[in-house]
C-alpha cells in the first residue's frame, strides 16, 4: 500500500486553568514530538497547539513563554472567554485544518497515554482519516464514574446516536476530516457524536488511561449537561417516545371511557374517586414531561438559530487565527 509522507501534526490541547501542570505537560509533549519526528512519523513543522479557554490563572502566560522559546513548535490561541472544552477544542481543530495535515486532540493533564501517538500516526500514514483512542481499561476510574460512563454510552447508542464506546476526545483527524467537521455548523457541540457521522476511513487504537494529577473540570453537572447535549443534539427519539406514549395513553383512555359507560348503562356506577385521581395525576405528569421535553428541543432550536459565534479568538501565537 502507498504510504502518506510524514504529516505536519498539530497536537491540539485545550487548556482551562492548567497553570499547575501545563509546563510539565508541554515539556512531555515537545519531547514526544521530537521522538515522533526522529521516527519519521511527524514532519519537522509539527507543533503543539494550546488553546487557552479563558483561564483565570497563568495558563496563557505559560503558553506565551513556551512560544517565545520555540516559536515554530508551540502555537497558541487565547479565547476571549471560557467557552467549554468542546468549543476550545474546536477552535484548535479549525486552526489545524488550515495549517496542518492532521490534528491530534489531547487533554492538558495528559491522562491519555501519549505512547500510542505512534500508532495514531501509523494509521494515518496508511490512509485512515479518523483514529479514535479507545480506553481498554477503566480501572483508574472510580466505580461511580465507570458506571455512569458505561450507562452513558449505552444510553447514547439506544437513543440512536453513533458513538464509539469508551472513546473520549483523544483522536486523530486528517485535514479532510477536519474540513468535513467544519461543515457542521451547530453551536451545541458534541464532537464525540458528530465525528463518527463524518464517515471517511476510521479506525481505533486502544490505550489505558492514567488517573489525573489534579481535580477534574468535569463536575457531575457538566457531565450530565454533556450527556443531554449528546442525546438531544443527535436524536429526536425522546420526543418521539413521548408522542408514542401519548398515543398509547389515548387508546387506553378510550377503552376506559367505553368501560365506564358500560358500567353506567348497567347501573353499577360507583363513585370513582380513586380512578379519577390516579388518571389526573398520571396524565398531568405525562403532559408536563412532554411539554418540558419539547421545551428542551425548542430551546436548542433557539440557541442554534441565533448563530452566535462558538468562540472568539482574542490572541493568536504563530500562524493564522482559527476560522469561525
Ligand atoms: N477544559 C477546557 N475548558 C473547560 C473545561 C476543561 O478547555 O471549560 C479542558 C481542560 O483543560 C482539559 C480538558 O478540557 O485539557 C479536559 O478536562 P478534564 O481533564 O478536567 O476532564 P476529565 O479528564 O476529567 O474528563
Ligand atoms: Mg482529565
Amino acid at each position: 500500500m502507498e504510504e502518506h509522507p510524514a504529516p505536519k501534526v498539530y497536537l491540539t490541547v485545550p487548556c482551562y486553568n492548567e497553570a499547575s501542570i501545563l509546563r510539565d505537560s508541554m515539556r512531555t509533549l515537545l519531547a514526544k514530538l521530537d521522538t515522533l519526528q526522529t521516527a519519521g512519523l511527524a514532519s519537522a513543522e509539527s507543533a503543539v497547539l494550546c488553546i487557552d479557554d479563558g483561564s483565570a490563572d497563568d495558563t496563557w502566560a505559560i503558553i506565551a513563554d513556551a512560544h517565545r522559546q520555540a516559536p515554530e513548535r508551540v502555537l497558541g490561541i487565547k479565547l476571549a472567554a471560557n467557552c467549554g472544552h468542546q468549543k476550545a477544542l474546536l477552535a484548535g481543530l479549525m486552526k489545524a485544518k488550515d495549517e496542518a495535515d492532521c490534528a491530534i486532540s489531547i487533554d492538558a493533564d495528559l491522562q491519555d497515554d501519549i505512547g500510542v501517538l505512534d500508532d495514531f500516526l501509523r494509521e494515518y500514514r496508511l490512509g485512515v482519516d479518523i483514529v479514535y483512542g479507545v480506553r481498554s481499561d477503566r480501572s483508574s476510574d472510580s466505580l461511580g464514574k465507570r458506571l455512569s460512563a458505561e450507562g452513558f454510552y449505552h444510553f447514547m447508542a439506544f437513543m440512536g446516536a453513533k458513538v464509539v464506546f469508551n472513546h473520549a476526545d483523544y483522536r486523530l483527524m486528517s485535514r479532510r476530516a477536519l474540513q468535513a467537521l467544519s461543515e457542521y455548523p451547530e453551536v451545541n457541540l458534541f464532537l464525540r457524536g458528530i465525528v463518527p457521522m463524518i464517515g471517511l476511513r476510521q479506525s481505533i487504537v486502544s490505550y489505558v488511561r492514567k488517573p489525573t494529577a489534579r481535580k477534574t473540570h468535569y463536575t457531575l453537572k457538566k457531565m450530565l449537561m454533556l450527556a443531554w447535549d449528546g442525546v438531544s443534539s443527535f436524536s429526536i427519539r425522546p420526543i418521539r417516545m413521548i408522542s408514542l406514549l401519548g398515543l398509547v395513553i389515548m387508546v387506553v383512555n378510550f377503552l376506559l371511557i367505553l368501560w365506564y359507560l358500560h358500567i353506567k348503562w348497567i347501573g353499577a356506577a360507583v363513585p370513582g374517586w380513586t380512578t379519577l385521581v390516579m388518571l389526573v395525576l398520571a396524565l398531568s405528569s405525562f403532559q408536563l414531561l412532554g411539554i418540558g421535553l419539547i421545551g428542551e428541543y425548542i430551546g436548542k432550536v433557539y440557541l442554534e438559530v441565533k448563530r452566535r459565534p462558538r468562540y472568539i479568538a482574542e490572541d493568536v501565537l504563530g500562524g493564522k487565527p482559527p476560522t469561525p
